[in-house]
């Protein structure tokens, strides 16, 4: 069976993110290793490896692999920096993430979906995750600067809080729109902390969900 998942792998990497224009060979590379597969439930492997998000617990998506694969390449990552992801989901981002950076930070609402996501990358070997449950739109100020951040989660307007925990010369990907539909942005800081917008075009996220009583 797991020759037959790395068959649906390469597929899907081939007509699903290469025939989409996203040729980084870090991100190719991190698609081909990471078994998503695993992060679904048992009878949704088969379609792990659709072109399409898929339900996990509470109501939340694992996100479509091409989104995933645009997010990730949008970060322009060379493999030392330091991540921020907010929603942890699936824990299927994360370890793509992980693959590429040299440590990944992800905050994750419901504790439930945070600790299956880290049960899952512990026994995939990931050491270089930590795990955070609360309000992701607050970021985490500990650990600050992020020389990428990732939301996925949409959102109207772009948290106050994530903006100051960019790094310079650092980039954020986020869903930004209403509950339907939003633009993929990537927002980017130069080196004086200047700011620059550029879309990646329409997506459909579930809402990033403050936590308005912190
Ligand atoms: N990348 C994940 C996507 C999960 S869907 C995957 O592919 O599996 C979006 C996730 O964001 C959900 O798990 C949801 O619970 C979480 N989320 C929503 N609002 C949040 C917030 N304010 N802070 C942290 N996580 C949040």
């Amino acid at each position: 069976m797991s020759d037959n998942f790395q068959c649906l792998r390469e597929n899907m990497v081939n007509t699903q993110i290469k025939a989409r224009g996203v040729n980084d060979k870090k991100v190719l590379a991190a698609f081909h290793r990471v078994p998503r597969h695993m992060f679904v439930g048992p009878d949704q492997e088969l379609q792990a490896y659709e072109d399409h998000p898929l339900p996990i617990e509470h109501d939340q998506t694992i996100s479509q692999p091409f989104i995933v694969a645009l997010m990730t390449e949008a970060l322009k990552l060379t493999g030392e920096e330091i991540v921020l992801e907010i929603g942890t989901g699936s824990g299927y981002q994360t370890a793509i993430l992980a693959e590429i950076a040299g440590h990944v930070y992800t905050i994750e609402r419901f504790e439930k979906l945070s600790r299956s996501a880290s049960i899952l990358l512990d026994k995939l070997g990931y050491n270089n995750i930590s795990y955070r449950v609360g309000d992701g739109t607050k970021g985490w100020p500990e650990e600050a600067p992020f020389e990428g951040i990732l939301v996925a989660a949409a959102t109207a307007d772009i948290p106050p809080a994530l903006m100051d925990q960019l790094a310079p010369n650092s980039r954020l990907v986020i869903p930004v729109g209403d509950s339907r539909s939003q633009d993929l942005l990537i927002v980017s800081k130069d080196d004086r902390g200047n700011l620059d917008r550029e879309s990646l075009g329409g997506c459909r996220f579930l809402p990033l969900v403050e936590d308005k009583e912190r």
